[in-house]
């Protein structure tokens, strides 16, 4: 380390004397010759070493002395003096802030020489104590600063970070540790022990801070779980299918179960297939019956699904036995008739087919719609298609046949039309009409919802009012 001192004297001849000796021991030198100089000097660095004559002019050498071990507490402080008083002020002060005091000229020069080599070393002293001091405090500030890091944490993620920073293999901690080794050997265990307390208080508020974490956390968990159970359930909306749709499928399962195949032709018809092939000719009066919505002279939206019929006659031979549903369309329109609404044709070509069998299939049929105790009657009518053409009653399923206001008091209620197929519309579809007969029957899909689920106007059906379909659910 670079050597300096700051020597002060009012005597040329002193200051010439050890000039010389210092030169030669490499020593930097700073000369001053009285206080005010000195402590102009002393304002702008530190001195290993001070050496002082105890009166100058300007500040006195005790009271250059008093300051220096003021700023400066490593600086080690030497006086001289010629009067035997000053010599026992010396000693005064020596307890308190000076190394040495010479009585000049006795031995003086010797005495310093050796005085020198000692005050050196206990700077070297004073100064590793200072740097072990200073290291101290830049560690407990790192404790500290550990500490509030610890403490600042608002996650448990964070906190591990810190534990890893300060404690973990490559933590600071550890590294002072790893540096034992630069360290006296008999300030080493002081160093072990101020990093195991160190360790031991970080890990301390660690495990506080982690289990504080961890309580609010379960906490805020439990908040935001919390489950109230006099709230009102969430509820959730279950749909059913359309009367229209339910009908129409419960049909399709009776039917299924006589053995009926589903047959669904196409809304749009030709002219023939709607009416000629079904022995209703151009002009012919029964084409008044139904209001027809033409698309164009050929092309007709269906008026029933009777036509579906022909196409499947046509496509298959006997025996058939099918039914037809699907939408159909005429201009008509009040509280029980509506411009489109559902049909389901059936049709059984066979061998030996007769009126019975048509009576036959519809008790069962009415029996499994509207209850064991419901029967039908038969009513002569018309139609083109059908010879002999009925029209189809069942006892009614309110009154029991007594009369009521849904049988208008006559005890029955019409449900359908049905007859025996007219062989005019056999024979136009090539089929022998002495192998074979048939029975056709045509069922209004909202007629049988209307009855069955006590609907007075057909418009409810189409309206799509929520509180109307909700309530029909079988
Ligand atoms: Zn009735």
């Amino acid at each position: 380390m670079k050597r300096n001192l700051l020597f002060i004297s009012r005597y040329p001849e002193i200051i010439d004397e050890f000039q010389g000796i210092l030169e030669e021991k490499q020593i930097e030198t700073e000369i001053a010759q009285n206080g005010t100089d000195a402590m102009e000097l002393l304002k702008q660095k530190e001195y290993q070493i001070l050496v002082t004559d105890l009166n100058l002019d300007g500040y006195n050498g005790d009271k250059i002395i008093s300051y220096v071990n003021q700023v400066f507490p490593n600086t080690i402080c030497m006086l001289y003096t010629n009067s035997i008083s000053a010599v026992q002020l010396g000693f005064y002060l020596n307890k308190r802030d000076v190394f040495r005091v010479f009585l000049r000229p006795v031995n003086f020069r010797q005495e310093f020489m050796q005085a020198l080599e000692e005050a050196y070393e206990l700077y070297d002293l004073k100064k590793h104590d200072r740097d072990s001091r200073q290291e101290r405090l830049k560690q407990l500030e790192d404790n500290r600063k550990a500490i509030a890091e610890i403490e600042g944490s608002d996650g448990l993620e964070r906190l591990n970070e810190v534990r890893q920073a300060v404690l973990g293999k490559k933590g600071e901690l550890t590294a002072v540790l790893k540096g034992m080794k630069d360290v006296a050997p008999e300030d080493r265990p002081k160093v072990g022990q101020w990093v195991n307390d160190t360790r031991s208080a970080i890990e301390t508020i660690l495990e506080e801070k982690m289990k504080k974490l961890e309580a609010d956390a379960l906490k805020k968990r439990y908040e935001a779980e919390k489950i109230d159970v006099t709230m009102p359930a969430v509820k959730h909306e279950k749909g059913n299918l359309h009367p229209v749709t339910q009908v129409r499928n419960q049909l399709i399962d009776i039917f299924a179960s006589m053995g009926f195949e589903v047959y669904e032709g196409t809304e749009i018809e030709t002219d023939y297939y709607n009416f000629t092939a079904l022995n209703t000719p151009q002009d012919h009066p029964a084409r008044d019956m139904q209001d027809t919505f033409y698309l164009s002279p050929e092309f007709l939206l269906r008026t029933q699904t009777s036509a579906g019929q022909i196409h499947v006659m046509e496509a298959k031979k006997p025996p058939i036995k099918i039914i037809s549903p699907g939408k159909v369309f005429r201009s008509d329109d009040d509280a029980t008739h509506s411009p489109m609404f559902t049909q389901m044709e059936g049709l059984v070509v066979d061998k030996g087919i007769t009126l019975c069998d048509l009576k036959g299939m519809l008790d069962e049929l009415v029996k499994k719609i509207f209850g064991k105790e419901t029967t039908t009657r038969l009513r002569p009518s018309y139609f083109p298609f059908t010879e002999p053409s009925v029209e189809v009653d069942v006892s009614c399923f309110q009154c029991g046949g007594c009369g009521c206001k849904l049988c208008k008091g006559t005890g029955w209620i019409e449900v359908l039309g049905a007859g025996v197929v007219n062989n005019k519309v056999l024979e136009g579809c090539g089929i022998d009409t002495n192998e074979y007969s048939g029975f056709a029957f045509g069922i209004g899909i909202e007629r049988i919802a209307m009855l069955k689920y006590g609907i007075n106007n057909i418009k409810l059906l189409f309206e799509s009012d929520m509180r109307v379909l909700k309530q029909i659910d079988d």
